[in-house]
């Protein structure tokens, strides 16, 4: 339900060259079979922000695609890039999208600063390299806005501080279809379980499984995921609600009301979530939130969320747009207070919606010959279907002056993946099984 952002072009061309490139850097050269997790705070408001306390940790795999490595579209508002620090080489790079990114729009953020915690993966380097984080500017462009030196030799590495929450016991496979280096590996960690509730995690973890490939194109593409359950349990059942004075110590702190929205499920609890997953193969992470109460969040490469609500087979699907798909919010919703993240006057960097300032650059290509742009909105479709692909006003929180595929979609309503949205999901799974 949540999520959006703003800005930028996915120029075909452009494209076609990074993976030209990606496809050029070979892995065993520079990266060896493990994962480098990167734990760092980033702490500011709307005026600025910074990036410190770093503290590095080295897992025993590397989940992602070995010949995959550089980030093929230019979406979400961060990215972790690392180089080669002997030939400047841009050796892997991943955009991704941040909570922090939503609280610095809200009434709050405007001049409050707070401090969130984020963390990134990127492949254990074999030699000195040079890890950048990035941050879109208001040019539409990515800067740098931080970077350092990484020896994985070196004894000046700060290793994390062991976590208490290792895990025990082999996490479970809920669908195991092959090596993770050409598998999109999905965790769902469990959260608001108390120590008497493991049968019942048990089974919610099928009916999250079931959720999760449930719903074109995630059906279509089932054999490509491996899907595993972390089982572990926090100390009460349920999870806090402000909004009904409910407080539970579960095991990374999820909440309803999240920037004051009722529905909106979060946790910034995201050193606690990895130390959750651990050293289980990992490209994207579902939390599946042990309450009835509708709710649900996402953020692009970040995490997703749902309750088990009895809609949560579609809004599991929807906030994995968001998550795996980088996709926009198709609805509208003036009130939001951190969703204002869009301007007319530049592209949005959503596949799915467009200003109609670089049209050219979304779905163009897809319009049959003769569709008006924009379309008139046909309230004759029913709304579970997409009806005509077009250009209809009114997505990324805004009446006016944004512009989505069709009349319904998951991005929207809960109807089908449009087919604008369902050709970037199967852009994003192509990246992981390659
Ligand atoms: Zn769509």
């Amino acid at each position: 339900m949540k999520k959006k952002i703003a800005i930028v072009l996915l120029i075909s061309t452009l494209g076609c060259c990074f993976e030209l490139q990606a496809q050029n850097v070979r892995f065993k050269q520079y990266f060896t079979d493990a994962t480098l997790r990167i734990d760092y705070l980033r702490v500011g408001n709307r005026q600025h922000d910074t990036i410190g306390s770093l503290s590095h940790e080295r897992l025993s795999l590397w989940a992602g695609s070995l010949t995959q490595l550089l980030d093929p579209f230019d979406n979400g508002d961060y990215r972790i890039v690392v180089r080669d620090a002997k030939s400047g080489r841009e050796l892997y790079s991943r955009g991704y999208n941040t909570l922090f990114r939503e609280y610095r729009d809200t009434p709050q953020g405007a001049d409050s600063v707070a401090a969130f915690e984020e963390v990134v993966r990127v492949p254990w380097p074999r030699r000195t390299v040079e890890i950048c984080f990035q941050k879109r500017g208001g040019d539409q462009r990515m800067h740098s806005q931080f970077s350092y030196r990484f020896d994985p030799d070196s004894a000046m590495v700060q290793l994390r501080r062991k976590s208490s929450l290792r895990i025990a016991t082999e996490p479970e496979r809920l669908q195991y279809k092959g090596n993770p280096h050409k598998k999109i590996d999905v965790v769902i960690v469990p959260e608001g379980y108390g120590p008497a509730d493991s049968l019942k995690m048990r089974r919610d973890f099928r009916s999250f499984c079931d959720y999760l490939l449930g719903q074109e194109p995630f059906r279509s593409r089932r054999d490509d995921f491996n899907v595993w359950g972390v089982p572990l349990s926090g100390q009460e059942s349920g999870i806090t609600d402000p909004g009904k004075g409910i407080e539970v110590n579960s095991l990374v702190g999820a909440s309803y009301n999240t920037f004051g929205a009722d529905r909106y499920l979060m946790t910034m609890r995201l050193f606690r979530l990895h130390d959750a997953i651990g050293n289980t193969p990992c490209d994207h992470i579902i939390i599946m939130a042990n309450s009835s109460t509708y709710g649900g969040g996402a953020i692009y490469n970040f995490y997703a969320m749902s309750s088990l609500n009895e809609m949560a087979f579609m809004v599991l699907p929807h906030e994995l747009g968001h998550s795996i798909g980088g996709l926009a919010d198709e609805y509208v919703d003036e009130d939001l207070s951190y969703g204002d993240m869009h301007t007319m006057e530049q592209e949005p960097v959503e596949p799915n919606i467009t200003t109609l300032v670089d049209f050219g650059a979304k779905w163009q290509s897809m319009l049959p010959a003769g569709t008006p742009v924009p379309t008139p909105a046909d309230e004759t479709v029913p709304r579970n279907q997409n009806g005509p692909l077009g250009v209809y006003e009114g997505a990324g929180y805004h009446a006016k002056g944004i512009y989505r595929p069709v009349m319904h979609c998951m991005m929207r309503d809960y109807a089908p993946f449009c087919p604008v949205c369902s050709r970037r999901l199967n852009e994003v799974f192509d990246l992981y099984v390659r």
